[in-house]
């Protein structure tokens, strides 16, 4: 929800949907670090949840392969930069949602420079329980939190994008 409603502030005529779907997909990898859990690698650990799929130099790096796989035909001539800079935004997006939240293991935002983990000084966000936990009494609270912390913002943004675009067409038309 959050890369759909920051993709409104980047996409530009043309681009077709999977734009939006590479925004959404690239917002949700950094969660494919639970794995890890599975596996055996140590609570905390820079490869463990919330490790290094959630740093910024991740979401570069993901941005910067996805863009290219999306973008390699000529209709995406000049507007490379803002692909990578959505996908780059979207991703991040992931972990500084995650450091809104009252879980108790912190975000690694710098790893694989800086293992520690932090969290944003406001954290209203309920965690949120894992998998299929998620469908219970606990899950549906975590959910009506988040419709009004991350939907309902998200929304907001979104159609202040549209009609911000809105009203600068006709002006630029104008020119
Ligand atoms: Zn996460």
């Amino acid at each position: 929800m959050a890369a759909l409603a920051l993709g409104t502030s980047f996409r530009r005529p043309g681009p077709p949907a999977r734009f939006w779907v590479a925004g959404a997909a690239c917002a949700m990898v950094p969660d494919l670090d639970i794995v890890g859990l599975w596996l055996g690698v140590p609570w905390g650990h820079v490869l463990g949840h919330r490790g290094i799929t959630h740093s910024l130099a991740f979401a570069a790096a993901l941005a910067a392969l996805v863009a290219w796989a999306l973008s390699r035909d000529r209709g995406w001539d000049g507007r490379r930069g803002r692909l990578w800079a959505y996908l780059f935004v979207a991703t991040a997006s992931h972990g500084v949602l995650d450091a809104m939240n009252d879980a108790a293991l912190g975000v690694a935002f710098f790893a694989p420079f800086d293992a520690r983990r932090y969290f944003l000084p406001w954290r209203p966000i309920p965690v949120a329980p894992f998998a299929l936990r998620f469908f219970s009494a606990r899950g549906w609270r975590v959910f009506q939190a988040e419709l009004l912390m991350i939907w309902l913002p998200a929304a907001v943004l979104a159609l202040a994008c549209v009609v911000a675009r809105r009203r600068a067409r006709p002006a630029a038309a104008r020119a």
